[in-house]
């Protein structure tokens, strides 16, 4: 029988940064508790809480190998459940009118909806013996004692006329999300909240299936983006024979309404085949939207005092353009260390007052890595008019560079395609080789 280091954790917000938490707490305490404010479905259907379920989502390649290991096997469910595992020659990217180069690669990642892969892993949670998913119940505050330690949460069944209720708890890791209340709460605790970095491009999403039937393109995964464009769209097959078509305007671009609309939209892009691909297919749901502000980071790292017993995890820390498909990706990345500093704390005995400083230092790097593509990506927009950091604008020239060997080398291209899905640093990029193939070409 395993031995569990600490005694009981809970968790707050049960999506995929919560979810992926749980996963590593339970080998670490005794009993973990999550705490989820939907009622969460059995079938793989979106739900409130998670609006962005609708919309197309990219699991990136070290996101899916993460989360394999946490559940060996799920990669073979999800495909036999439909979802589409996606090789570099079946993936088309046309980046400012050009098609990245195809090569033969190991490297592949999954097309599904999110609920497909979002649900599985719930099932996946739920079946932990150690773990209980209280849903249907909202996180109403933090429990602390007289010292300011956090001891639990204050919690609230969304059924009418339920009392409140109180859950004890050793660690509090909040994965409530973009919305977490825990800045506020840190002020009423006369704690500083954390100062608030933006990258303020909004951007709309538009989505909507489509039946996937013949005859098929020569891909089954489409993206198209510029180098900046207003207007973007990603096209993935995924499971029910469905195409997932997600379309994005950028600042005050029109955001298309009805199904006329998104394929006289998809039809505006730079390149046609999107458009082609759906013209005569059959609408399988409405034009649903979502609107996100732009990129938002919580520099909790920076902050020089934090309560003893609470975590951060996911989108609640740091919150990304949703275009760079990175969200789901940095949560797993941040389950694999939270697994490493409790693997620590074991060896001390003790989660220690500063188990949140070290924590938030901890994941620091990888969402410096996140935030960084976002930053070479988002600042092309001259619309934005924020300062720009100084090292982005030659940042900016090369990936420009490498944008365009992209178009033309494999060993330039899959050193790309590596450092986007987080197998390698973006230092990688500026290795001897890939500066020779980059420079190799000529400039447009
Ligand atoms: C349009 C869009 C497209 C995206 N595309 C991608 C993509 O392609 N690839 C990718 O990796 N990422 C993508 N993301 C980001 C990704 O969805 C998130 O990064 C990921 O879900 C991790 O978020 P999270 O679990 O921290 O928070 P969320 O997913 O926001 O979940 C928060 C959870 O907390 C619950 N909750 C909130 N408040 C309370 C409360 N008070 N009490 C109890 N429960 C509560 C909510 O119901 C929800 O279940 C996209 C996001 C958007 C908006």
């Amino acid at each position: 029988m395993a031995t569990h280091a600490f005694h009981y954790a809970v968790v707050a917000g049960g999506s995929m940064a919560g979810l992926l938490a749980t996963r590593v707490l339970a080998d670490h305490f005794e009993r973990v508790t999550l705490i989820e404010r939907d009622v969460l479905p059995s079938n793989y259907e979106p739900r409130k809480g998670v609006p962005q379920g609708r919309h197309a989502h990219v699991l990136l390649v070290r996101g899916q190998g993460i989360m394999e290991s946490f559940f060996p096997g799920l990669t073979e469910e999800l495909c036999a459940a439909g979802a589409v595992l996606v090789g570099v020659p079946e993936f088309a990217w046309l980046h400012a009118g050009h098609r990245r180069v195809r090569y033969h690669s190991d490297l592949s990642f999954l097309a599904m909806s999110r609920p497909l892969l979002e649900i599985s892993i719930a099932k996946r949670v739920r079946a932990l013996p150690n773990v209980t998913i209280q849903d249907g119940t909202r996180v109403e505050g933090l429990r602390h004692d007289h010292e300011r330690r956090i001891t639990g949460l204050h919690t609230r069944s969304v059924r009418p006329h339920r009392p409140a209720d109180e859950i004890e708890a050793e660690l509090v890791v909040d994965a409530t999300g973009r919305g977490s209340a825990t800045p506020r709460w840190l002020k009423e605790l006369q704690f500083d909240a954390p100062r608030v970095d933006q990258i303020a491009a909004p951007v709309t999403y538009a989505t909507s299936t489509f039946r996937r039937v013949p005859p098929l393109p020569d891909w089954c995964s489409l993206v198209i983006t510029g180098a900046p464009a207003r207007r973007a769209g990603f096209i993935f097959a995924i499971e029910g024979e469905r195409w997932l078509v997600s379309l994005n305007a950028y600042f005050d671009e029109p955001v298309p309404d009805s199904h006329e609309e998104f394929l006289a939209y998809a039809r505006s892009l730079p390149t046609p085949e999107l458009y082609e691909a759906i013209r005569h297919s059959q609408p399988l749901s409405d034009v649903v939207h979502y609107h996100l502000a732009g990129s938002v980071g919580h520099r909790y790292e920076r902050l020089r005092h934090f309560p003893e017993g609470l975590i951060m995890v996911g989108d609640a820390v740091c919150s990304f353009n949703p275009v760079y498909g990175q969200g789901m990706t940095v949560s797993a990345i941040e389950a694999e260390t939270l697994h490493h500093a409790l693997a620590t704390a074991k060896q001390k005995g003790r989660l220690g007052s500063d188990f949140g400083q070290h924590w938030f230092r901890s994941i620091q790097p990888t969402i410096d890595v996140a935030w960084g593509s976002v930053q070479v990506e988002d600042y092309r927009f001259p619309e934005l008019k924020d300062q720009r950091p100084y090292r982005i604008r030659p940042l900016q020239w090369y990936m420009e560079r490498v944008h365009q060997a992209t178009y033309r080398n494999p060993v330039v291209a899959n050193q790309f395609y590596r450092v986007l899905n987080f197998l390698a640093p973006p230092t990688s990029l500026f290795r001897p080789r890939i500066l020779a193939e980059v420079f190799a070409g000529p400039a447009r």
